[in-house]
């Protein structure tokens, strides 16, 4: 059997349809960060976009979503590498780093046996939480 395509291929050399496979649907980057204004560190906390689907972790206004909210980052091949905030278990992360999927990964485990890590258990909606309290919602 040939070598899967993120073995082979680099993020830059993946068409549209492989790039987007890569995603796992954790919803990590889908939550509100916040920086510290001295040091520029970066801390997640446990509020996630309002257009998050917390459930399924999905955008629920993917197409539109740079219109609806300015504030949410494209990824790309170009900045990928530089987010460290994204987990460790990202993989565009991975694939950035030369490493492989992991085996709960979706495109590994074609039949979804495996658990994987997401949001969806702890994550509440920005609708409902005032900027203010933010900072109390701030996690590991
Ligand atoms: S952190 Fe990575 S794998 Fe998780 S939802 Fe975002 S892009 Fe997808
Ligand atoms: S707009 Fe969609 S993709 Fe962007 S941060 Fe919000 S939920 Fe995530």
């Amino acid at each position: 059997m040939p070598n899967p395509f993120w073995k082979t291929k680099t993020l830059a050399e993946m068409d549209q349809s492989e790039w987007e496979s890569l995603c796992d649907g954790c919803g990590f980057c889908c939550l509100i960060k916040l920086e510290d204004d001295d040091t520029g560190e970066i801390f997640n906390t446990s509020v996630a976009c309002r257009l998050l689907d917390i459930e399924t972790c999905r955008c629920s206004d993917y197409a539109n979503r740079f219109d609806k909210v300015p504030g949410c980052l494209k990824l790309s091949v170009d900045n990928v590498a530089g987010l460290d905030w994204l987990p460790a278990t990202c993989a565009y992360r991975l694939i950035a780093a030369g490493e492989d999927l992991p085996e709960w990964h979706p495109l590994q485990d074609t039949s979804h046996s495996l658990s994987r890590v997401s949001v969806s258990g702890f994550a509440q909606s920005e609708q409902y939480v005032h900027p203010d309290q933010l900072h109390e919602c701030i996690i590991d």
